[in-house]
């Protein structure tokens, strides 16, 4: 069964093809059988388009005043040129789109109707960047691939069915009327690790109680019991909670009215701010990169290792926040890009939560670990590091639904 996964963001458009068996599904991860890559911001009205299949890695700058036309370009290498790998695009089974924003109506990945393209389009308020990049996506697979199967797999559904006392803000009533409330963020890696925590300690996920790290340039915590959500860092938009690279997380909303009042700001100037122009590269002055503010730091810059401080310090309280939740922990999961390659934070997170019995094996920390366990054997709470597969989980997920339909 061959499946499209498309991934589209506001600077880039990542999408990948599975080739996986019809009548099971593989137990590991299979690599896609070509990738590709359009990059909008490679120069002012001219996207960069990469694609890796058939041992052959294509590059092309393409001139563009609408998306779907480049976005059309690409999807025709699967079944032209150097880059082929199906001889038709009517092997193409099922698409799956990431999409960022789908509320609390849809907890699970669900196929794409007229319905579901209207909840997208009324999201775009809440996921302004996002929604929009993906209903570009979902009108080129119509234009180009008419009827087949489309599935949305929505970054909120994960944490759709949260306790209200966790997703309801202590605003007004009538936010919780309007829809103000903690969506959360990131479900599709949570979930995924979630489930691959529980494969990896031979365990049932229902049994555990579990705190997954999403620690890339956006990051997210997410407390997991009985395998649901019940606890998030990130909220009615992915500024909340953890600092990230640039986005500040959580800050104290007097500090928004106090530039409102005397230093003339206005919602964009307050909107690139926090999201643009804080976390790491904002303390730091260095970069949103962990890698260049950790060399910055080796070098003796005093507000590098400001930034980093900081970054430890509320990650650790954010992970006891979800430990509140949860009431006990089995096992923390770190991945994403820092959480993957960054032992100084992973050793620094857990060194907080010694307390609870939990022991980090240092030397499994410092080697490259990735889908394996970090902890000693006595360990109380198992520590892991998971590589996420987003593409793959939204893969599964369409397949899975194909052959329910
Ligand atoms: P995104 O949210 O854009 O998908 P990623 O998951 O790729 O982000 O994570 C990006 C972050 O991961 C950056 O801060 C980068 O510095 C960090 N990172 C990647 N590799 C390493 C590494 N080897 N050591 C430390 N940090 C790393």
């Amino acid at each position: 069964m061959k499946i499209l996964v498309l991934n589209a963001g506001s600077s880039s458009q990542k999408s990948c093809l599975y080739d996986i068996p019809d009548d099971r599904l593989p137990d590991h991860p299979p690599k896609p059988i070509w990738e590709g890559l359009i990059d909008w911001t490679h120069q002012a009205g001219v996207a960069e388009v990469k694609v890796e299949a058939a041992e052959t890695l294509l590059k092309q700058q393409v001139p563009f005043s609408s998306r779907i036309p480049v976005i059309e370009q690409l999807l025709a290498t699967l079944w032209n040129g150097s880059t082929q790998v199906i001889a038709d695009r009517a092997e193409i089974h099922v698409v799956g789109h990431r999409v960022v924003h789908g509320g609390r109506k849809y907890h699970e990945s669900t196929p794409i109707t007229p319905e579901v393209k209207e909840a997208i389009e009324q999201f775009i308020e809440l996921a302004p960047v996002h929604n929009p990049a993906h209903l570009e996506g979902i009108n080129a697979i119509e234009h180009i691939l008419g009827s087949v199967l489309q599935v949305a797999v929505f970054d909120t559904a994960f944490h759709a069915q949260m306790p209200d006392a966790a997703s309801i803000y202590p605003g007004t009533y009538e936010w919780v009327e309007k829809g103000i409330r903690r969506y959360g963020f990131h479900g599709t890696s949570h979930q995924y690790c979630a489930e691959r925590t529980a494969e990896l300690l031979g365990e049932n996920l229902n049994d555990l109680k579990l705190i997954t790290c999403h620690l890339g340039n956006g990051a997210s915590l997410a407390a997991i019991c009985n395998g649901r959500s019940i606890d998030t860092t990130m909220g009615f938009t992915p500024l909340d909670g953890l600092m990230m690279g640039s986005r500040s997380g959580s800050v104290d909303p007097s500090i928004l009215i106090h530039l409102i009042r005397h230093e003339g700001y206005d919602a964009d100037r307050l909107d690139h701010l926090l999201n643009s122009a804080s976390g790491l590269l904002g303390i730091s002055g260095v970069s949103n990169d962990l890698r260049q503010v950790m060399s910055a730091i080796d070098a003796g810059n005093p507000r590098a290792k400001l930034a980093l401080d900081l970054y430890i310090h509320r990650l650790r309280s954010c992970m006891g926040s979800m430990l509140a939740s949860l009431g006990r922990l089995d096992a923390l999961i770190f991945t994403a890009g820092i959480g993957e390659n960054a032992s100084n934070i992973r050793a620094a997170a857990c060194e907080a939560f010694e307390f609870l019995g939990l022991k980090l094996d240092a030397e499994k920390n410092a080697g490259r670990p990735r889908d394996q366990i970090i902890s000693t054997s006595d360990s109380k709470v198992k520590v892991l590091v998971i590589h996420t597969q987003e593409d793959w989980a939204i893969a599964r997920d369409c397949w899975k639904l194909s052959r329910k339909g």
